[in-house]
């Protein structure tokens, strides 16, 4: 199927064109029809998939038929697009420009974290369609600057982050302030309990539309999983970086704190690096992405909810450098490669007290990931798994275990210490 045969109208197809994409995605397919006939929708697809046009192309286009309709400057907001983080209220802001490039309608992105000076003057001149992040839009609400009782349509962007991300509260807060009668499109990428309920309460009659769970979306990206001790992962990431095919990678740190100290680390030794994560400023963050998306910066390490929604084209490795505790997490993550169609790399390290993790990660996407044993630091997990067993045992089963090894795992290191 080609852009052409969905109905859209010339100046969308022009800016899809010079955008570069030659067929729209399973759910822009999908989703695109179902938007232009005015019903509501239930999307059921993680980022990566190109959900971000499935809404906002045939939004921008029901919005410029309304322009036509009314010509009238109106000053009310009349869309609304609520999305869990600034990043990707960021991406989206830019989709809507290169999308609707050719059209009149106004946009506008507004997020926490920054002085609100720029975004209250955009909302004063006149804007269609608002992107936004719960908070600061409720701040505005709440300072009297932005009304909400013209909004005409809702998306709800990343559904099960916001829930992940505590924000539903203030969800429903918003949601109380919008008149009943709208359409809405609702984005998930995967429909726990609550998400399923929260989508009953705000659709009509939806048309329901799954793009391959997330579990199997993976399919495209190349997995595999380093058993290594905690002790030892800032070595082996130097090391992987000694292979220039790695031109850029996204590593995932569980803490803002570990973010900071590995991306110091590598810094330190060469490899030039930069963390993002809740505690920088919204200007480092942007700043520090925009120098990793250009190859300035070859290593961006970031926690989960910095990295949320990240946009960027060319990445060609996530590194894993801690497991997610929630396997989904693990799905989201390696997604940020192998965008739209494209193959990427997935590196996890697994240290002995991560085997857990690997295993309910295993158990989400149906298969096992294929463990790499040709490294320095290979951490026999079997042996390390086995915390009870007295020093004397384990000295007497690491002794069958060959000395490289011995040497390479931080609790065995202890071992062949007592052993002297
Ligand atoms: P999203 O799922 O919205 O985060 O989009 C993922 C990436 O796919 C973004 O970089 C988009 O620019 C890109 N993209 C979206 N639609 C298409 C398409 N039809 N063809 C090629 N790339 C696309």
């Amino acid at each position: 199927m080609l852009f052409n045969q969905l109905e859209l109208i010339e100046p969308l197809l022009k800016a899809v064109s010079e955008e570069g994409y030659t067929k729209p995605t399973p759910i822009q397919q999908q989703a695109i029809p179902v938007v232009l006939q005015k019903r509501d929708l239930l999307a059921c697809a993680q980022t990566g998939t190109g959900k971000t046009a499935a809404f906002s192309i045939p939004l921008l286009q029901l919005m410029h038929q309304q322009i036509e309709k009314h010509p009238q400057k109106s000053k009310n907001i009349r869309a609304l697009i609520l999305t869990p983080t600034r990043e990707l209220a960021i991406q989206i802001g830019e989709n809507i420009s290169a999308y609707g490039k050719y059209l009149n309608t106004r946009h506008t992105v507004i997020f926490g974290g920054v002085n609100q000076f720029h975004q209250v003057s955009a909302i004063r001149k006149g804007v269609d369609i608002l992107v936004a992040t719960p908070g600061r839009l409720l701040d505005l609400i709440q300072q009297r600057i932005i009304s909400l009782n013209q909004i005409e349509w809702l998306v709800l962007d990343e559904a099960d982050r916001m829930l992940d991300m505590g924000f539903v509260k203030d969800v429903k807060r918003i949601i109380a302030l919008l008149p009943a009668q709208r359409q809405t499109l609702f984005f998930s990428a995967t429909m726990p309990v609550e998400i399923q309920d929260l989508s009953d309460s705000l659709l009509k009659n939806p048309m329901r539309v799954e793009i391959t769970p997330p579990a199997t979306t993976v399919e495209l990206i190349e997995q595999s999983v380093y058993h290594v001790e905690k002790a030892d992962k800032q070595d082996l990431v130097f090391d992987l970086m000694k292979d220039k095919n790695i031109k850029s990678a996204l590593v995932f740190t569980r803490t803002k704190h570990g973010a900071d100290r590995l991306a110091k680390w590598l810094t330190k030794n060469g490899i030039r690096t930069e963390a993002i994560h809740g505690n920088k400023s919204q200007n480092f963050r942007q700043a520090a992405l925009a120098s990793f998306k250009s190859g300035r910066t070859r290593i961006l390490v970031a926690t989960d909810l910095a990295a949320r929604g990240i946009d960027i084209d060319e990445l060609t490795h996530v590194i894993n450098f801690e497991l997610p505790n929630i396997p989904e997490t693990y799905v989201h993550r390696i997604g940020r490669t192998g965008r739209a169609g494209a193959s990427g790399k997935a590196i996890s390290f697994c240290s002995s007290d991560e085997r857990v993790f690997l295993k309910d990660i295993q158990k989400l996407i149906k298969k096992t990931i294929p463990a790499i044993n040709d490294h320095r630091f290979k951490s026999m997990p079997s042996i390390v798994a086995e915390p009870k067993m007295p020093a004397t045992t384990q000295m007497h089963k690491s002794n069958r275990t060959s000395k490289r090894h011995q040497h390479n795992s931080g609790k065995r290191r202890e071992i062949v210490l007592m052993k002297k």
